[in-house]
């Protein structure tokens, strides 16, 4: 048996303090980075805490009762949070997606999503607001999310057999309260459910037909998700991720024939595909094998206010300052920090990996996906 290495470091050290441009411009709505691409999507990490302790996630090793989480003052406040999420709307971002650690964990979250409800895009539109969740509190959640303005919901679940999930989540939940999780979300109109299902080679694989059989006449969305190197807790190896296109090979070989379908919008994480019998879409995200950097338009604010341009950054850029300055700095100095950082993003972690990928994951210094969100 090899043993595997499990270092305990405090990424969330790593930041920087963003600096007001001397020329300041208002906000176009058309943002582009070093590479042309736009940004779209800002996925907001509303804290760092979670009732399970996935494997490949938050192992019980690291994430342990002394682990020290975030205080609470540290964590951005929700007027903190909207203010920013204006801010970012203004650039062009059209989604949100909530996330964390367990989003629905954090106290009165329901307000948040009315108060990011209330904004609009630059065409005037509300944001497409959502949030990913382990699906513990989501059967007594569901409709006040609903109600409060949430258009949908992701779940994750990686396996339909209790022994293997309860293996995966480490915190003895079942399958069976996640799957009313998912009845709820359809049932209040949080839908189409997409169910995410992390495959881990050796852990859960073996549960990846019978998931999609299970999903195939449903009107949910099953996502397959290619096992990352993300963050330093969770030992990852390149042999424990099954690529896509063995998922997809597996799923025809066993009688479930499949065929590609377009892509919903330019930047799509997830390669969309149809059962043949026209019953069911499922995903493909192959962020190891098929790196999709080029379109990434993506930003990831952490729960202290940290913003990563990358999910895979060493650093991010200190915005929660700005927010708590003495001195008081406006929305439109703040927009263009915001504009400065992005104007030379150059990050495509996942290509680059794909090019050398023990080296790379082997030198680089990652955050925490508890810390920064899915
Ligand atoms: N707790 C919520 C949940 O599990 O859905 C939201 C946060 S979780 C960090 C967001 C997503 O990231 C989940 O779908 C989870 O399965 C996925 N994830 C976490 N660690 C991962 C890894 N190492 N590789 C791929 N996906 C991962
Ligand atoms: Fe918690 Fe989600 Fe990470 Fe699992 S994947 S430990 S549910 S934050
Ligand atoms: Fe985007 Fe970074 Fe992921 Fe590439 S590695 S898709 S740039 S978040």
């Amino acid at each position: 048996m090899t043993e595997k290495f499990i270092p305990l470091i405090d990424q969330r050290q790593q930041r920087s303090l963003s600096n007001i441009p001397a020329v300041l411009q208002e906000p176009s709505g058309l943002l582009s980075d070093a590479m042309g691409r736009p940004l779209h999507d800002l996925r907001i990490s509303v804290t760092d805490r979670c009732n399970f302790r996935c494997v490949y996630c938050m192992p019980k090793e690291v994430f342990g009762k002394d682990y020290p989480y975030l205080p609470h003052a540290s964590l951005l406040s929700f007027e903190e949070i909207t203010r920013i999420a204006k801010i970012f709307a203004a650039h062009g971002v059209k989604k949100i997606r909530l996330t964390g650690g367990e989003p629905l964990l954090r106290k009165n979250i329901e307000d948040l999503i009315a108060m990011l409800a209330s904004i609009r895009t630059t065409d005037g539109t509300p944001l497409d607001l959502t949030l990913t969740t382990n699906g513990s509190l989501l059967t007594k959640k569901a409709q006040t999310l609903k109600d409060a303005g949430l258009s949908r919901v992701t779940v994750s679940l990686d396996a339909l057999n209790d022994v293997i999930f309860k293996r995966m989540n480490d915190v003895d939940f079942s399958v069976a309260e996640v799957l009313e999780g998912i009845q709820a979300a359809h049932a209040a109109g949080l839908g189409p459910v997409k169910v995410n299902m992390v495959v881990k080679a050796g852990m859960n694989d073996q549960e990846i037909t019978s998931m999609a059989r299970y999903f195939k006449d449903t009107p949910h969305i099953l996502r397959f998700i290619e096992y990352m190197d993300v963050g330093a807790s969770n030992g990852w190896q390149l042999d424990e991720v099954i690529p896509s296109a063995e998922v997809i090979r597996r799923i025809r070989e066993a009688g479930m024939p499949l065929l590609p379908i377009d892509a919903n919008y330019a930047g799509e994480t997830a390669e969309r595909w149809q059962h043949l019998d026209g019953k069911g879409e499922i995903g493909v995200i192959s962020s190891v094998t098929q790196a999709f950097c080029r379109d990434c338009s993506r930003v990831r604010l952490s729960t202290e206010g940290q913003l990563y341009t990358c999910l895979f950054a060493s650093t991010g850029h200190d915005l929660r300052h700005l927010l708590r300055n003495s001195e008081a700095i406006s929305d439109f100095q703040i927009a263009n920090v915001i504009a400065s950082i992005w104007n030379v993003r150059s990050d495509r972690y996942s290509e680059l990996r794909s090019q050398h990928t023990e080296g790379l994951h082997a030198e680089r210094k990652k955050i925490e996906m508890s810390y920064i969100g899915g």
